[in-house]
């Protein structure tokens, strides 16, 4: 059922909830239900094709009502975005423990989750959606700016300019590719079916300018190139179609990738034959015509990114899992091309780094700016971290409670989380502060079409790190803790977990960040050093982690 709603989180120092914990969930989940957070709030969607926050609303509100009568010593259970139960624990345990559309495998299909989504049974809850830690597009564009710098740094001699890259998708997490290239230097096309989703990325400043076609989209991004200049072109249209006639053209291209959510074949990707409205009545009339038919066209467009690689572009997999839909319809090549883990991430993973996040509980963004001071004294010599806070800070408007995201290894995340709190215990921060990050990150993922594509031992489907990255954190007391399936690629193709901390200045929170500020990202390291990887072997030595099993 879709309802209108206009949801926001609660700012300042008036507690609804029994304490500061509860309360910084309370403010989390509504965050992700904020209309300018969220994709689409009034069904609950928060990003990610059909990622919710909640079931659906009367499991929202009894969530929000269970929130405030919850104790300091209680933990409240959440299933796939329904409250389940509430039991005594201790007030170092978490708040709240939520597991998030986990199958039984033989049964991890979008058809079975289809089928229990239907009658009620289930949600998907994506990674942060229904784990309440999305902050909007900010999330995701330090790790996307993370990614093009590090593709910037192989290939282009550390920067973007005078390239022209061509994706598509302006989704939640997509709409941060055109800001991600241009804070790189470079030039770029995003193609969107959307038009509602451009005018958002838009007016967020996100993306420069639209293109009425795609011969202006292609005359702005050769002028742009030409200069040296960075610019970001919307152009609407269906992505395989648009790429079609690029290839055709002959217009060179210097980088491909693709975020539209492709991971949901029924919800997320839309037909090149269809126009959105067409979509939706297909979708319902004949979900398998639908799913048929956005196989097709996604199968034709890795056959055009295929076509652009052979042409000199370099191509790569943004984590949507559009080269499995493709390889299933019969593109044997699909992966031809690399993901962008393998290509461009796994060393940061390897020294525990991944995407740190924090948000302001008080609402005010000068709260934001004093922890973005923080970074600049605890890493004075870091120089990438301290250019990405000065271009965030200028370029990055906060959608709903201000944030900050950065990315961050072993040592400088706990060092980073203590620091918060001491500002909140000196009162320097107007309220507590959330800590927290993506489920894409060092040590909490299993995900072998992306996170763990390629890993040197063959463990990509492991999944026993992500299972033991819940548990530590629990046993750590993150305040709370979530186990997801299905996250970034879809049902079957993924298990991950995810970590929230609250930083309220009191010594209960120190201990529990240094513990679980330690063990989150220390997971990253012994996963790697696990898989034999040299770069976490050092890592491991360098920082004394207890890793039974490691050659000394
Ligand atoms: P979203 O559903 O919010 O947005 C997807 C966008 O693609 C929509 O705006 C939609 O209109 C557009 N689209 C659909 N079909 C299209 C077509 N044929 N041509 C052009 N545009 C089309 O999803 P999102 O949150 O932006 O995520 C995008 C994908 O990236 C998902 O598959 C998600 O799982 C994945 N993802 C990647 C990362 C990463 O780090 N790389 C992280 C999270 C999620």
């Amino acid at each position: 059922m879709s309802t209108s709603r206009n949801i926001k989180a609660a700012t300042g120092q008036t507690l609804e909830c029994k304490g500061w914990e509860q309360e910084a969930v309370l403010r989390m989940l509504s965050n992700n239900l904020d209309p300018a957070v969220a994709e689409k709030p009034e069904e609950l969607v928060v990003y990610g094709g059909i990622g919710k926050a909640a079931r659906n609303w009367e499991a929202f509100d009894a969530i929000v009502s269970v929130l405030k009568r919850l104790e300091n010593d209680e933990t409240l259970l959440i299933q796939s975005g329904k409250p389940v139960g509430v039991f005594r624990t201790h007030p170092a345990a978490p708040r709240v423990l939520l597991s998030n559309s986990v199958l039984v495998p033989k049964w991890a299909d979008w058809p079975h989750f289809h089928e229990l989504d239907k009658k009620g049974l289930m949600m998907y809850g994506q990674m942060t959606a229904g784990s309440w830690i999305y902050i909007g597009s900010q999330g995701i564009l330090q790790g996307t700016y993370e990614t093009f710098a590090s593709l910037a740094e192989k290939h282009f001699d550390g920067s973007l300019k005078g390239t022209i890259t061509l994706t598509a998708g302006l989704g939640g997490m997509g709409g941060a590719q055109p800001l991600a290239v241009t804070m790189n230097g470079g030039v770029v096309i995003a193609v969107e079916v959307d038009q509602e989703r451009i005018a958002k990325r838009l007016s967020s400043g996100y993306c420069d300018r639209q293109a009425a076609s795609l011969k202006e989209a292609l005359h702005w991004a050769e002028e742009a190139k030409q200069e040296g200049e960075a610019l970001s072109i919307a152009c609407l249209g269906h992505a395989e179609d648009i790429h079609k006639q690029i290839i055709a053209q002959g217009f060179p291209i210097d980088i491909v990738t693709d975020q539209t959510s492709a991971h949901d074949p029924l919800n997320g990707y839309i037909p090149t034959d269809l126009s959105i409205s067409d979509a939706d009545e297909l979708r319902k009339q004949n979900p398998e015509l639908y799913v048929e038919k956005a196989s097709y066209s996604m199968a034709e467009h890795v056959r055009t990114m295929l076509k652009f690689q052979k042409h000199g572009s370099i191509v790569f997999d943004y984590g949507n899992n559009l080269r499995q839909v493709a390889y299933d319809a019969g593109v044997n090549e699909a992966f031809d091309y690399p993901g962008f883990v393998p290509a461009y991430i796994r060393p940061l993973f390897c020294e525990g780094k991944g995407p740190f996040r924090w948000a302001a509980l008080s609402g005010d963004p000068e709260d934001i700016y004093r922890t973005d001071q923080l970074v600049r004294d605890l890493f004075p010599d870091q120089d990438p971290l301290l250019r990405w806070i000065d271009k965030a800070q200028k370029k990055i408007k906060f959608q709903g409670l201000p944030s900050r995201i950065c990315w961050l290894g072993y040592g400088e995340r706990v060092k980073m989380g203590l620091g918060i709190n001491e500002l909140v215990r000196k009162g320097e921060l107007k309220a507590p502060v959330v800590i927290g990050r993506d489920h894409l990150d060092c040590g909490s993922v299993a995900s072998p079409n992306r996170e763990t594509e390629a890993m040197k031992d063959g463990s990509d489907a492991v999944g026993d790190w992500a299972v033991l990255n819940a548990l530590i954190n629990t046993a750590a007391g993150g305040s709370w803790v979530s186990f997801h399936h299905g996250g970034g690629v879809g049902m079957g193709y993924s298990l991950h977990a995810g970590m929230v901390a609250v930083a309220d200045g009191t010594d209960l929170a120190e201990e529990r960040l240094k513990r679980v500020l330690t063990t989150d990202p220390g997971m990253g390291i012994m996963r790697h050093a696990d898989a034999g990887y040299e770069k976490a072997e050092q890592e491991a030595r360098r920082h004394n982690l207890d890793i039974p099993m490691l050659g000394r």
